[in-house]
């Protein structure tokens, strides 16, 4: 098997508020070169690295807003989120929970801080993705896949050496928790320091790793936490060889070759599906929420 050599390591640059309740770092495009294509289907990731919240009464987060054409996939690393959308779906993650919301053919939708989890405040980490569509699911019904931590499938390390979560996707024979479009695998890796693993993902695929805590060697290279591994669409095999304690973020997926239109929250294929976007959200038909 050939290596998956490296392309580039990103350290993440510059961190922006998502309203009030996400201090994130935008790595996917980012200001870092990497186009919107570059890793499709993920088209954009927000991390909030490890930041704390001091309590507020009120909960912090970003209010009611459209989207239309993709997936926003949340993932909680510490603090609590509550999410609500038009459509129906909803609910709170915490630790280790995921949230896969489809947008497709338009929600509304609002994420603050849990209440609960707000009063009292702590540290708070989490990743937010864009997951693109193709064009024929772009206009599919909404869809809402909760994703608690006890029901995604778990690969276990010989000598408790950790754990791989499989939150979408394959591994070893083994389906993730998350249905999705197109193919993605999509894994957490918690690692003990010491630990050794191999990865085996498709040559083509757009794939990169994120470091959300501690160090390791991949493919021989030193990665520190926050960095995004990038990869080159060549080999398949990647060598993990952790140096502490880490968790590591794995995101791989065949690339979608069709064009991208993107206004705002709106990630359609032409200008003219991004102008009815925009007019179907001004006459209401994203439908209603509070
Ligand atoms: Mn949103």
């Amino acid at each position: 098997m050939k290596t998956k050599h490296i392309e580039q390591i990103i350290v993440p640059q510059g961190k922006h508020f998502v309203g009030d309740g996400f201090y994130v770092h935008n790595i996917i495009p980012g200001n870092q070169g990497l186009s919107m294509r570059r890793m499709s289907p993920f088209i954009m990731l927000d991390y909030n690295a490890l930041t704390q919240f001091p309590p507020s009464d009120v909960p912090k987060g970003v209010g009611v807003h459209p989207h239309r054409g993709f997936e926003t996939v949340t993932i909680a690393y510490k603090g609590k989120v509550a999410h609500h959308d038009s459509s129906g779906g909803g609910g709170v993650i915490g630790e280790g929970d995921v949230q896969w919301m489809t947008a497709a053919s338009g929600v509304l939708h609002k994420e603050y801080h849990e209440e609960a989890w707000s009063k009292k405040g702590g540290d708070f980490q989490m990743v937010q993705l864009w997951v693109n569509l193709p064009a024929k699911f772009k206009m599919s019904p909404p869809k809402y896949q909760a994703i608690p931590n006890d029901s995604i499938p778990k690969i276990t390390l010989a000598d408790d050496l950790g754990v791989i979560e499989i939150i979408a996707g394959e591994l070893n024979g083994n389906t993730g928790a998350a249905s999705t479009f197109s193919p993605v695998h999509l894994y957490n890796a918690r690692l003990k320091k010491g630990a050794n693993y191999d990865f085996t993902l498709p040559a083509q695929y757009n794939t990169a790793i994120l470091m959300i805590e501690g160090s390791a060697k991949i493919n021989g290279e030193i990665a520190n936490p926050n960095e995004f591994v990038l990869f080159k669409n060549e080999g398949e095999q990647i060598t993990i060889d952790s140096v502490s304690d880490v968790i590591l973020l794995v995101l791989s997926g065949e690339p979608i070759q069709e064009p991208i239109a993107h206004y705002g929250p709106f990630v359609m294929n032409t200008q003219a599906a991004i102008m009815q976007a925009i007019d179907d959200f001004n006459s209401g038909k994203f439908g209603y929420l509070e």
